[in-house]
């Protein structure tokens, strides 16, 4: 093999630009023999990490070409450069760098998880790389379980898992007492009579003459590069047995991809793990967004369809004619215009199945010591028809009777229940105030649209009730049930036309199932144009609480960033992992804020059984959508700023 492995051709590098740029190497040649043990030496400052982070491809010269292998480094975009650290290059730090949440084992793995090494194999490895390591006991060790020698075997580990064809040894033994740094040279040595490279850096000669070949370095160029004859030289080797053992064992790229996305997870879920309180803080924000927003839509949801449900009861063939403009005008009062003449004359119309003038009040009713407060309707008999009413006992008015003023009503059930407990109400009085009236009928109970259920109602006839009760002589409502062939909307059209003719001016309105589900519909979809832009209100600062964690997050863990691009992470690798983690907050928060939230409804269901909620899995769907797209959202700036960390910056964080 006559092809260089490394090889440097006039690298420079300086930092800083412009005029105050400083070069730190000035044009250093050199290359590396396959098999090749090469100590790299000279004093503190003259360049020798900046050499080396170029070797390792950690760090483009500003100058020069680097070709590993054969490729030239140049052209190379940072992914490539990630591909090239995990096949070629093993690191090992003066500060071991290993990743503090990860046991010995799993932090052998790191490199492999990225080169995309079967689950299985990268298990066995691990765990016979340690013990080749003599660490076979400290395999579920954290670092700080270990000791500097131990934790420096386990980073040899590490350099070794994809097969450390070059291993970069920047200071390897500076951290560590003279046993355990003779110890990690002595591995050192061995991993070069098996086959691999070594390029170790160092700026004390003892360590040096372990290598082959010796290059000094001082002030940025080479200044001697001599062989050692005393130690000896493996160079031009058998390619070491690492490389052959891992040939098998690469998943397909699809399983490598899902393997490295399911890793991201887990170590995803590890941080947030380690970082109990601070996740949990993030995620309150969407949390409570989600629960508001569910809780409030269950609300109008249910609060809508009781409606709905009311007015079906109804039925859809009413229509109610009122004097003013519209509800609510505040001058319907003064209009007095609406009279029974007009109810004579919509009576005599094909399309008016039954029609009946109403009038309302509330009247306290007294028998014996009972009294109870309740409705009193004026009506014409046929409005028992328009609403369906039976009854149960005795019989309606007629409106025959009912020219003559009689002092006769017709209860509800409640009313006959309250009053008349144990004995039959017909024929018996009631006092309507100080009035006295004498019971003639008792309807069905059956619940009537938009009535509260515990109120009594009792009916008397119009023209009693405008004569005796309150007496006017202009209506305040008609109740109109449509013939059943015409529809609502046309019905409508001619009561309107009728009664302006009529009238001269259209000084009513009129109030259908129709109109009154319309105004419900635009209420609802008002709402819920309100409650959405609360929602996103509350999200995105929910969110933006999730991007300020994550730039905390990213920050705190610069140097992990930074291991795992040295050990050959890719910068999409590193952007999933922070962008999972957000995503998985996020959707963590959303589900416990749709959980919250259906407990709510359930327990307002005992403790207020008036308000419903009606929960629909639309809007709980919605909903994780929405907490996900938040955690993809503000997750991303975060993550791509720790995907576009430099290695060396990152690295020398603490
Ligand atoms: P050594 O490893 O031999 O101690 P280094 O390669 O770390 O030397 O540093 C060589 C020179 O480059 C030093 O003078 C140092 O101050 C400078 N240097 C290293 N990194 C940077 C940087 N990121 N920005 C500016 N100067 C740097």
């Amino acid at each position: 093999m006559s092809q260089m492995l490394l090889e440097l051709k006039g690298i420079r590098r300086s930092y800083g630009d412009g005029s105050s740029a400083v070069e730190v190497l000035h044009g250093i040649d050199f290359s590396v023999r396959r098999g090749e043990m090469v100590a790299i030496i000279g004093p503190s400052g003259s360049g020798k990490s900046t050499l080396m982070n170029i070797i390792g491809c950690l760090d483009k010269p500003s100058s020069g070409s680097y070709k590993v292998d054969g490729r030239d480094t140049a052209s190379l975009e940072p992914d490539d450069l990630a591909e090239l650290r995990r096949n070629f290059f093993g690191f090992i730090f003066q500060r071991y760098h290993l990743l503090g949440h990860l046991d010995a084992a799993e932090n052998v793995q790191v490199p492999s998880v990225y080169a995309g090494l079967k689950r299985e194999k990268r298990s066995k490895r691990s765990v016979e790389l340690l013990q080749r390591l003599g660490l076979k006991d400290r395999v579920g060790h954290k670092p700080s379980q270990l000791s500097g020698g131990q934790q420096q075997r386990v980073s040899i580990a590490r350099a070794l898992m994809n097969g450390g064809q070059i291993i970069l040894a920047d200071e390897p033994t500076g951290a560590l007492d003279s046993k355990s740094g003779a110890e990690v040279m002595r591995i050192l040595e061995d991993l070069n009579a098996q086959g691999h490279t070594v390029i170790l850096v160092t700026h004390d000669p003892r360590i040096a003459s372990h290598a082959h070949r010796v290059i000094t370095i001082s002030d940025g160029a080479i200044s001697s590069d001599e062989i050692n004859a005393n130690v000896p030289d493996y160079s031009e080797q058998k390619v070491n047995s690492d490389e052959v053992y891992l040939k098998s064992g690469w998943a397909s790229s699809v399983r490598a991809y899902m393997d490295r996305f399911s890793e991201a997870y887990v170590m995803a879920i590890r941080a947030m793990l380690s970082n109990r309180m601070r996740t949990l803080l993030t995620m309150l924000g969407i949390i409570i967004g989600i629960m508001a927003v569910v809780t409030v839509v269950a609300l109008a949801r249910g609060a809508s369809s009781k409606v709905v449900e009311n007015i079906s009861s109804m039925g859809t063939n009413t229509i109610t004619v009122m004097p003013g403009a519209r509800m609510g005008d505040v001058r319907s009062g003064k209009v007095r215009t609406l009279t029974m003449k007009d109810l004579n004359a919509l009576k005599g119309q094909p399309y008016v199945d039954s029609i009946s003038a109403t009038v309302s009040n509330t009247v306290y009713l007294r028998r014996g010591n009972q009294e109870n407060s309740a409705t009193a309707y004026g009506i014409n008999t046929d409005y028992f028809r328009v609403y369906g009413m039976e009854v149960a006992k005795g019989r309606l008015f007629t409106e025959d009777e009912a020219a003559s003023l009689p002092q006769i009503c017709v209860i509800d059930a409640l009313t006959a229940r309250t009053f008349f407990p144990n004995e039959d109400p017909l024929g018996k009085r009631l006092l309507f105030g100080k009035l006295p009236m004498m019971v003639v009928g008792v309807l069905t109970d059956k619940e009537v649209a938009f009535r509260p259920n515990d109120n009594m109602y009792v009916y008397v006839p119009y023209q009693t009730y405008s004569a005796r009760i309150i007496p006017r002589n202009y209506l305040s409502s008609m109740i109109v049930r449509i013939a059943d062939g015409f529809s609502t909307a046309v019905a409508e059209d001619s009561i309107t036309s009728l009664l302006k003719n009529r009238h001269g001016r259209k000084d009513f309105f009129i109030q259908s199932s129709d109109t009154i589900m319309k105004s419900i519909n635009q209420t609802t979809a008002t709402f819920t144009l309100l409650i959405s832009a609360i929602a996103v209100i509350s999200l995105i600062v929910g969110g933006i609480g999730v991007m300020n964690i994550m730039l905390v997050s990213v920050t705190e863990r610069t140097r992990e960033i930074g291991i795992r691009m040295a050990v050959g992470a890719r910068q999409s690798d590193i952007m999933t992992q922070f962008l999972i983690e957000a995503i998985t907050v996020c959707i963590i928060g959303g589900l416990t804020g749709v959980l919250l939230s259906v407990a709510l409804g359930w327990l307002l269901s005992y403790v207020a059984p008036a308000i419903p909620l009606s929960f629909s899995v639309y809007s709980i769907v919605v909903a994780v959508i929405t907490s996900s797209v938040i955690g993809v959202v503000f997750g991303f700036m975060p993550a791509r700023n720790a995907a576009k960390l430099n290695p060396i910056e990152a690295l020398a964080r603490e």
